[in-house]
C-alpha cells in the first residue's frame, strides 16, 4: 500500500515535470530554431535583406538554399521565383543571377536550368540567353551541341531516322545542306589539326610559309613538321618492304583552280566535285597533304600498301583522309593515295576512335580552339 502511494506520487512528479519542460520548449522553440538557422546557414547580408523584405519567416521555414542566399546578396532575387530558386543547384561560377532570372523569364523549369549550367558551355548559355525557348530535351548532355541548330538536328534525326548524338555531328558538319552551299573561312589557317571541306575553306591570300622540299623529290613540298614526318614515315614503310613515291604534295591556289577547272572541263562539275577539290578547299592548299603512289603505279596505292598506310601512317602524324566508306561525309570518292598530316597525337587518336577527321573536328576539337 505504501509501496503503491509513492510510485504514483513519483509519476505526478514526473508528469508535471515533463509537461513543464515541453511547455517551455514549445514556447521557445520556434525562435530557437529559426535564430540558429539563420546563423549557421544564411549570410548576415542575405538576413537583412529578408527582413528588409519582410520574408524571413517565410525563407527559413524552408530548407535553406544557398542559391536564394546568392539572390538576395546580389539584389536580383525575384519574389515570384522563390520555390524555382530552391530548386536550382548553385552554379560554381561568378554572375550567374542575372542569367538565372532570364531563363526562368523564358520558362526554362528549374531542372532544365540545372541542365543548362551543368552541361552547356559559355557560347551556347550566351546564345540560349538571346533565343526564344527552345525544348533542349537530351540535346542539352551533347558534349558538342550548338543550341542555335537545336531545329536542323531535329530535322536531320527524323529524315534520316538516326539518334541525336549523330544528328547533331552531322548537322554541325554542314551535311544538312548542300556541299558548298554554306562556307566559312576558317581563322586558323596555320593550325596543323585544321579542318578544311566543302563547307570550309581557306582565307583568298592563305600561302603557307615554311614549305620544305620533300627529300626524294625537290619539286614536292610541304610545310616542316609535315616534310619532316613523311622522311620518318618513307622511312618505316621501306623496313616493312612498302616503297612508295609522292606524286602530289603544296598546291597553290592558282594550281588547284586550274586543276580544278581542267577536270569540271572533262567530267562535268558533279562528277569532277567527288574527286577534285574547288580552290581554297584542298588540303594541299594547306601544306598538309600528300599523295602517294606504289612503286609501279601512276596515282594509287596497291591493295598492300593501302592497308599498310591504315594501320601505320598514323605512328608518323598522317591518316588516310578521304577512307572507304567516308563519302557520305566527305563528299569524295575513296582515295587510297591521300594522306594528310595532322601530328602524331592527333592522328593516332583519329586512328583509335575510327572516325573521319571531319566528324573528330567537330567533336574533339572545335571547342578547344
Ligand atoms: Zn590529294
Amino acid at each position: 500500500m505504501k509501496k503503491k502511494k509513492l510510485k504514483i506520487k513519483y509519476v505526478k512528479v514526473f508528469s508535471a515535470s515533463l509537461v513543464l519542460i515541453l511547455g517551455v520548449l514549445f514556447i521557445i522553440k520556434p525562435k530557437w530554431t529559426k535564430e540558429s538557422i539563420d546563423r549557421i546557414e544564411y549570410s548576415n547580408e542575405a538576413i537583412t535583406i529578408m527582413k528588409e523584405k519582410n520574408i524571413l519567416d517565410e525563407i527559413t521555414k524552408k530548407k535553406y538554399s544557398k542559391t536564394v542566399e546568392k539572390m538576395l546578396e546580389s539584389g536580383k532575387y525575384e519574389e515570384k521565383y522563390f520555390d524555382d530558386y530552391t530548386k536550382i543547384n548553385c552554379p560554381e561560377k561568378e554572375n550567374f543571377e542575372d542569367s538565372i532570372n532570364t531563363f526562368l523569364n523564358k520558362n526554362y523549369t528549374p531542372e532544365e536550368i540545372n541542365n543548362i549550367f551543368e552541361y552547356l558551355n559559355d557560347t551556347n548559355q550566351k546564345k540560349l540567353k538571346e533565343m526564344e525557348h527552345v525544348d533542349l530535351k537530351d540535346y542539352v548532355k551533347i558534349s558538342n551541341l550548338e543550341v542555335d541548330k537545336i531545329e536542323r538536328y531535329e530535322t536531320y534525326r527524323i529524315e534520316k531516322n538516326t539518334n541525336i548524338q549523330d544528328a547533331v555531328t552531322k548537322v554541325n558538319i554542314g551535311l544538312d545542306l548542300e556541299f558548298y552551299s554554306e562556307i566559312e573561312t576558317i581563322q586558323d589557317p596555320d593550325s596543323y589539326t585544321v579542318l578544311l571541306n566543302k563547307y570550309r575553306g581557306l582565307p583568298e591570300n592563305y600561302v603557307p610559309l615554311d614549305l620544305t622540299p620533300l627529300s626524294i623529290n625537290k619539286n614536292y613540298k610541304l610545310r616542316s613538321k609535315a616534310a619532316e614526318a613523311y622522311e620518318q614515315l618513307q622511312s618505316a614503310a621501306l623496313l616493312d618492304n612498302v616503297k612508295f613515291f609522292p606524286f602530289s604534295a603544296y598546291r597553290t591556289k592558282d594550281y588547284q583552280t586550274g586543276l580544278y577547272t581542267k577536270y569540271v572541263g572533262r567530267d562535268g562539275k558533279n562528277a569532277a566535285d567527288t574527286y577534285s577539290a574547288r580552290p581554297r578547299h584542298s588540303e594541299h592548299e594547306l601544306g598538309l597533304a600528300v599523295d602517294i603512289r606504289s612503286d609501279g603505279l601512276n596515282d594509287n596505292l596497291t591493295e598492300e600498301h593501302y592497308k599498310w598506310m591504315l594501320d601505320n601512317s598514323y605512328k608518323y602524324g598522317f591518316i588516310v583522309r578521304y577512307a572507304k566508306g567516308t563519302t557520305p561525309i566527305t563528299g569524295y570518292i575513296e582515295e587510297p593515295w591521300h594522306l594528310r598530316y595532322l601530328g602524331v597525337d592527333v592522328a593516332t587518336d583519329v586512328h583509335n576512335k575510327g572516325i573521319t577527321f571531319d566528324e573528330y573536328y567537330d567533336l574533339y576539337l572545335k571547342n578547344e580552339k
